[in-house]
């Protein structure tokens, strides 16, 4: 069990408002060094709103951010993001007309502007870090092609390549196989699992199969509260996981 002296991430009793309405009401999570956290619930549970203050995106209320020990509560997004947490978003946010290459150069760790990073000499250093992203992200045979000519889930690798780039201790993945067909869906789950090897992750995820495929922990969240958290086993026996989700296609598959 991760504790939070040896967490990376650690969030303790996390409440956000929205004008009057608790989004989260004191959620804790510890995440551990290279380790999965999988975080499962309901529409509206609170799940985004979670990523949503660990990055600076939400206000927090009360509670507290800890990443490598020190308090980032409420820290700008842009601070988070340099000190070593990467968020991808529900909605992609690629440069179409680029190719897959010079999007992750975009993103590499200490570039700044579109004009400036193309124009700036193309170290081996980057060229050799763009390289293994393309391969952890699966596509190296891609690199040179126009992000407007992916499929939907390659699209998709490439803004978790663009994640990667910045060279995160942790990833934060929203729902990151949405709208992918099986077989994306599968692989992005290897590649979660690369990823894994040397970064912690957290991944919000609705789709159960997926959901075994990586999941070492898992945190279930509901109405803003963590439900329970535990391993696949344990949170699909649960009375309470499945009372919420009782009559849900999700866990009917499960
Ligand atoms: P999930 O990702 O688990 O589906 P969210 O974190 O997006 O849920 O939302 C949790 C609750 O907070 C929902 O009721 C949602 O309507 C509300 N909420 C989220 N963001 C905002 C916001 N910016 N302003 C007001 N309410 C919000
Ligand atoms: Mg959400």
């Amino acid at each position: 069990m991760v504790n939070a002296e040896s967490a990376v991430l650690s969030v303790k009793d996390l409440k956000v408002v929205f004008s009057g309405f608790k989004a989260l009401k004191g959620v804790d999570l510890d995440v551990g060094t290279n380790e999965i956290v999988t975080i499962i619930g309901p529409n509206g549970a609170g799940k985004s709103t979670l990523l949503d203050a660990i990055v600076g995106k939400s206000p927090v209320a009360s509670g507290n951010v800890y990443y490598k020990g020190q308090d980032i509560t409420n820290k700008s997004s842009y601070h988070i993001a340099r000190m070593g947490i990467g968020r991808k978003f529900q909605n992609p946010n690629v440069y179409n007309e680029l190719s897959v290459f010079d999007n992750l150069l975009l993103a590499l760790k200490g570039t700044h502007g579109v004009f400036a990073s193309i124009k700036a000499k193309l170290t081996a250093a980057k060229k050799e870090k763009i390289i293994s992203v393309l391969d952890r992200i699966g596509l190296l045979e891609k690199g040179y092609s126009k992000v407007s000519s992916l499929s939907h889930g390659q699209k998709q690798w490439v803004e978790i390549g663009m994640v990667l780039a910045q060279d995160p201790a942790v990833v934060l993945l929203d729902e990151p196989t949405a709208g992918m067909t099986p077989d994306e869906t599968y692989a992005t789950g290897e590649i979660i699992k690369t990823i894994a090897i040397d970064h912690s992750v957290v991944v919000i995820e609705h789709d159960m199969e997926f959901v075994k495929q990586i999941a070492q922990r898992i945190v279930v969240l509901h109405q803003g509260e963590k439900l329970t958290e535990g391993s696949v086993g344990e949170v699909q026996s649960n009375p309470k996981v499945i009372e919420v989700y009782l009559g849900r296609e999700q866990i009917d598959a499960a």
